[in-house]
């Protein structure tokens, strides 16, 4: 079964590209109204192709929003059961005079495919539906099979996300693999083994009734500006710590894996950020590599300041109210509302008598675990060696990525977090591109992938 798999995915190299280009003509950019009608075209597209290779496929719509395309096979009762995620939407294409060569019409240059979605995400989709397509014409998988693609990704729409928590109970499966990632800066693949979440908030500070001429009360009245500046200012102590009560109390260590594995690419890492970023030095928590500040610690930032007068000139004033918002990247464990309850306590300390600020929450969600220590995760590894011959490396997702915390408490099956865009596939933007040779070795990968879960 293996063997004659990989042995089509050898021989059928040609089709699994034209096939892979198909879907690249279709615009199907979620965010605009005019392009729905292709965004329902790829849906289709991709239902009847599962229909085709065997499988019993819906298109499911929801609320209007663009549909989901969902794909099972059920024959091998008992056995152990796969879903795979990926989203057939792409991100719009401005400023298209930028382009090298049209979006939609995909060009194989230098061993790469330029289009827009060759990386994000249909790349890395057909990659999973074409692994399937030749189990199927090698006699069938060896697991059970589910196909969860969505339209509504690049727009964090609300139809899968409200699929799943009024299906979850029907979904069961042994694990979730969400293919919409890629390799790391060293082309190794990767495996995320968290996610961090977000805490996002408005900060209202209020003073006097009204604005104040500040030669006539300056030295009396209370100022919201330099109150709250200051409040943010001691959110953070001149180390990079956070000083809210309890904060850190939840966080979870990388493990010494991970921190092995980053220890030996901190110093690559922050040349790559700094190039990158056009910062001459970069900052965070004192004792912590710059890879666990952007993956495995919390952080806390400001996000924007509004308050008093900012037109030409001077204007006396001092100003009745200010507003800032502030939010939080959080980590395993910390629990979203415990972070609220903390940070409204501190902040109410911090403020002084006049100045009354309040704590609206603009969005909140939580960090997702994905454990590496489980069958899938292994088979996965074990998968990439064969295929990449590469060792895999554990990375932290600095991002939330809002399905999978949907899958999470949903579904509830493990989160395998991965992808074959290359570092440089430049999603989100133009000339976005993919290595063709990662998309035929990330074939291979999810055959072996799924035989190995078979074994497993
Ligand atoms: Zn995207």
């Amino acid at each position: 079964m293996l063997e004659a798999a990989i042995a089509l995915s050898q021989t059928r190299r040609k089709a699994d590209l034209d096939d892979l280009i198909e879907e690249l003509r279709i615009p199907s950019i979620s965010a605009l109204a005019e392009r729905r009608a292709d965004c329902v075209r790829n849906a289709h597209w991709l239902g009847d192709r599962f229909e085709t290779m065997g499988m019993k496929s819906q298109i499911v719509d929801v609320d209007g929003g663009n549909p989901i395309v969902i794909a099972d096979w059920n024959e091998h009762p008992g056995k152990s059961h796969l879903t795979i995620y990926g989203h057939y939407d792409v991100q719009p294409v401005d400023p298209l005079e930028e382009w090298r060569s049209p979006p939609f019409e995909p060009a194989v240059r230098d061993g790469e495919v330029w289009a827009r979605g060759a990386a994000d995400n249909k790349g890395n989709h057909m990659a999973t539906v074409k692994a399937v397509e030749h189990l199927f014409a090698a006699g069938g998988p060896p697991i059970n099979l589910r196909f969860v693609i969505e339209g509504e990704e690049e727009t964090t729409g609300i139809a899968l996300p409200r699929f799943l928590r009024t299906h979850g109970g029907d979904l069961e499966t042994d694990a979730v693999l969400i293919w919409d990632g890629g390799m790391d800066e060293d082309g190794h693949p990767t495996l995320a083994t968290a996610l961090r979440g977000l805490f996002y908030t408005q900060l209202r500070a209020k003073g006097a009734a009204v604005d104040l001429h500040s030669g006539t009360y300056g030295g009396v009245a209370p100022n919201p500006i330099n109150t709250l500046a200051r409040v943010i200012g001691e959110l953070k102590d001149r180390h990079g710590h956070i000083t809210i009560p309890g904060f850190y109390d939840a966080v979870r260590a990388p493990s010494p894996e991970e921190l092995a594995a980053w220890k030996q690419k901190d110093a690559r890492y922050v040349e790559t950020v700094k190039g990158m970023i056009g910062a001459k030095t970069l900052e965070g928590e004192d004792g912590f590599l710059a890879l666990e500040r952007a993956g495995s610690r919390p952080t806390l930032d400001a996000n924007g300041f509004i308050g008093g007068f900012t037109g030409q000139g001077a204007k006396t004033v001092i100003p009745a109210a200010a507003s800032a918002k502030v939010s939080m990247r959080l980590v395993p464990d910390q629990d979203p509302q415990a972070i609220q309850a903390a940070f409204e306590k501190h902040v109410r300390e911090l403020t002084t008598p006049g100045v009354e600020i309040s704590v609206e929450v603009l969005g909140s969600a939580p960090p997702v675990t994905c454990d590496v220590d489980n069958d899938a995760a292994r088979a996965l590894r074990e998968a990439y060696r064969q295929a990449f011959g590469k060792e895999t490396a554990l990375i932290r997702v600095g991002g939330s990525i809002p399905v999978a915390v949907d899958f999470q408490e949903a579904v509830g099956a493990p989160l395998v977090i991965s992808g074959i865009a290359q570092a440089d596939s430049a999603i989100h933007s133009p000339n976005e591109h993919l290595v063709i040779d990662n998309y035929h070795r990330g074939i291979e990968a999810v055959i072996r992938f799924i035989c190995g879960l078979a074994e497993g």
